[in-house]
């Protein structure tokens, strides 16, 4: 593995993308709109944007953030940011504004990037809050920011970061609402190697696919990575099935790194038998658990490796992985370089040996720093030994390969998005004629699991389950939606403290 190096974020990024000096070399390029951009542009935009941010009072610590579907600009603040130690907060691109508003309340950007489709409800963020010093839309224009004029020239060197914030990212954590995820420079370098260890492959001559969002640290890590490697990304907004064919055989694109609805994609639809994919020989599957019908099929028709990875957000996503070309059937692998796992039971605490399956607790640099506000969940989260307890549940086999079998925690896992149960209970009860509420997760062979509702009504009211889900889709975005539906009932199951369980709504499934 890579060393850890001394330098801060933005001094890795700078000098790499100064050493590669004036050529063309393409860094990105949209499959939307073919629009491409240089290593020397991302560059001079970066530093451009830097400045501009330092005219508008941005400093060491202050958030700025982003709301966008992935695009070429998308990284161009990020970079910015890194120079001057700022720390970036990007949020989902559907959010609507409740959601934004929440993801936003503690972090409290000054300046916000964002594009067209989403600068409404940014807008309308700014008029109710009192945060928001400026808006910049990536529609304006704005890789034509020659009028922004100055350039920074050069950026402060310092190696004491590591402990400092450097991006802000939204997580359900284990249990409620979202909750914002600290990560710091020391987290992000870590990360950054360990990606970088797992597509080892990636050289200037490579391609990449940039189609898992930017906004959520698998996307973004893997996208700052590969840049960091000089290949090439072809990106897309959102995942479009013919663009991402042709991405991969017009690019020859030997490594896909994907989440298992992707995967399902790859071994069901028709349509991928009509491309040739003869360049694909490494696939990295992780984000939600991926069956092992999929991974068989994937196997036998790319004949290559399918390495499946487990990891969170809080743990800096790539966090177990298969390192080698040998796959067990179902297994994450072994945890990356500088991770220690423990696996203990969930009721006696005590340390578990092989094939005994416990909660995974994880001890790493890349381990989260805390959650933001919320002294309460990360002392919750993370032990006085520095482990933090993911809430899932695994074992390691004698080999000391690790096996995800289950999860302790409510989070709902929808085509690889987190989904928290209590934030939709939430909207679901300011219904006036829903009573009480209780949100699950259905299994589904596609999207992984499909948010459900358990809706106790007011007695004789006309509501129907179609009313419910419409009510629910009006407020939430589309992937929080109510996809597994909504089953009526008198009551919900509660302990003595009116606690939901919803494990008793599992069973009543
Ligand atoms: P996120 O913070 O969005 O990356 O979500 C992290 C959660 O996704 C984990 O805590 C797991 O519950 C789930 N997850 C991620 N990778 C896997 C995997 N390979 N198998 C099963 N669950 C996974």
């Amino acid at each position: 593995m890579e060393s850890i190096v001394e330098q801060n974020l933005g001094e890795i990024f700078y000098e790499n993308l100064k050493a590669i000096g004036d050529t063309e070399m393409i860094a990105m390029i949209n499959k939307d709109n073919n629009e491409k951009i240089s290593y020397r542009e991302l560059f001079v935009a970066s530093l451009k944007t830097a400045c501009k941010l330092k005219d508008l009072g941005i400093k060491e610590g202050d958030v700025v953030g982003i709301v966008s579907d992935n695009r070429l600009e998308y990284i161009v603040p990020v970079l910015a940011c890194f120079y001057l130690r700022a720390i970036i907060h990007p949020t989902n691109s559907s959010y609507h504004l409740t959601e934004l508003k929440h993801a936003y309340s503690k972090s409290k950007p000054k300046i916000i990037f964002t594009s067209n489709d989403e600068i409404g409800n940014v807008v309308q963020l700014q008029n109710e809050t009192d945060y928001i010093k400026e808006i910049i839309n990536f529609d304006d224009n704005y890789l034509d920011i020659v009028e922004w004029g100055a350039i920074l020239e050069s950026i402060e060197k310092s190696s004491d970061c590591d402990k400092k914030t450097a991006a802000i990212v939204s997580s359900s954590g284990t249990t409620g609402h979202p909750k914002s995820v600290v990560l710091t420079q020391g987290n992000l370098k870590f990360t950054m190697s360990n990606f970088k260890y797992l597509i080892l492959s990636y050289s200037s001559e490579s391609t990449g696919i940039g189609i898992l969002p930017f906004y959520h640290m698998f996307g973004l890590m893997q996208t700052i990575t590969i840049l960091n490697c000089r290949a090439k990304i072809v990106i897309l907004s959102k995942f479009e099935p013919v663009s991402f064919c042709e991405i991969i055989e017009k690019y020859n694109v030997h490594l896909l790194l994907i989440v298992p609805t992707i995967a399902d994609f790859l071994a069901k639809h028709p349509i991928v038998d009509k491309y040739n994919f003869k360049s694909v020989n490494d696939i990295v599957c992780a984000g939600a658990a991926l069956g092992y019908e999929i991974q068989t099929i994937l196997e036998k028709k790319f004949n290559c490796a399918v390495r499946q990875g487990y990891g969170m957000t809080e743990t800096g996503v790539a966090t177990v992985c298969v390192l080698g070309k040998k796959c067990k059937l179902g297994s994450c692998g072994t945890p990356v370089p500088g991770v220690e796992i423990e696996v203990i039971d969930a009721q006696t605490k005590n340390t578990l040996g092989p094939n005994e399956p416990g909660e995974i607790c994880v001890k790493s640099v890349q381990v989260m720093k805390e959650y933001l506000g919320n002294p309460e969940a990360t002392r919750a989260t993370i032990d006085e030994r520095g482990f933090l307890h993911t809430g899932d549940i695994g074992y390691f086999d004698e080999d000391g390969d690790f096996f995800i079998v289950d999860r302790l925690k409510d989070l709902i896992k929808y085509k690889s998005f987190q989904v928290s149960p209590a934030e939709l209970e939430d909207v679901l009860k300011s219904h006036n004629e829903i009573t009480d509420a209780g949100v699950i997760g259905v299994p589904d062979g596609r999207a992984g699991e499909l948010p459900m509702a358990f809706v106790v009504k007011v007695k004789n009211c006309k509501l129907s389950e179609q009313n419910v889900i419409d009510y629910v889709a009006e407020r939430i975005s589309v992937h929080k939606q109510l996809h597994g539906g909504v089953r009526f009932v008198d009551d919900l199951p509660k302990n003595s403290t009116g606690k939901l369980l919803r494990k008793k709504l599992r069973e009543m499934l």
